[in-house]
């Protein structure tokens, strides 16, 4: 009758629930990144403004880039990632793919296309499976949006950035990744990722898809790392999303 009644347990502690994810305790140990947002990057900022932009967007702007994240980084996400990622809790995939769909509907409703990040071959092997192409399909199968596995793929193994500091991330996995595009290009392309730490990775991605022509470059993730820092409003200093 209780396993009825609650037939869940908390992806935290455990305990029985009655829907799908974290109990009311474990939901106070996470925070949803709410706006306002910069533009750009989608940290939340101090207040509203069109286009505006926190101070490491305003330094160093990716103005064919977006991200929104679903949570704030925290212990609570650090250790449900976690068990995504290395104790293989894969029925996560579906708790995760509903807060990023919210996301997904509400900033990128004119996504046409779900590109996981790829992991390199080696890493793979070890993993044995992508979890951003997992939070990809799934998204894909809710949406309708196809989703493309193969063209972008990773030919430096980056995946253990660690503790190295953003400068070194950025470097790092520069050119870790090769896109091979299909035709005719794809356009309002949405990138999946599980974090964004430094935005390195995703920047990259972005990058050689950029280089190939690709415009309209979206990115959502399950968290982000949010830095100490400011904001700035920088209305007038960039055009958002003009294709160049
Ligand atoms: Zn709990
Ligand atoms: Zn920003």
């Amino acid at each position: 009758m209780i396993s009825t009644i609650f037939p869940f347990r908390c992806a935290l502690c455990g305990i029985k629930i009655e829907s799908l994810g974290l109990c009311s305790r474990c939901w106070t140990k996470t925070e949803f990144i709410t706006a306002p947002l910069c533009a750009l990057c989608g940290d939340p900022l101090g207040y509203w403004g069109e286009n505006t932009l926190c101070n490491a967007c305003a330094a160093l702007p990716n103005p064919f880039f977006r991200h929104r994240a679903v949570w704030k980084y925290g212990p609570g996400i650090k250790q449900l990632i976690f068990k995504f990622k290395h104790n293989h809790q894969i029925w996560l995939t579906e708790f995760f793919g509903y807060q990023m769909l919210r996301l997904l509907l509400e900033y990128y409703p004119e996504g046409r296309l779900l590109i996981p990040v790829p992991l390199h071959p080696k890493r793979l092997m070890q993993r044995g499976f992508n979890q951003a192409l997992l939070l990809a399909r799934w998204l894909s199968r809710r949406t309708g949006i196809p989703y493309d596995y193969s063209s972008l793929r990773r030919v430096k193994d980056t995946d253990s950035q660690g503790l190295k500091p953003a400068q070194e991330r950025h470097s790092n996995v520069g050119q870790a990744f090769h896109y091979c595009p299909t035709f005719p290009l794809p356009i309002n392309v949405i990138l999946v990722d599980d974090v964004y730490t430094t935005g390195a990775t995703l920047k990259a991605c972005a990058n050689a898809l950029k280089a190939k022509g690709v415009h309209h470059i979206r990115g959502i993730t399950l968290s982000k790392v949010i830095p100490l820092g400011g904001f700035k409003n920088v209305n007038d200093m960039l055009e958002l999303d003009s294709p160049s």
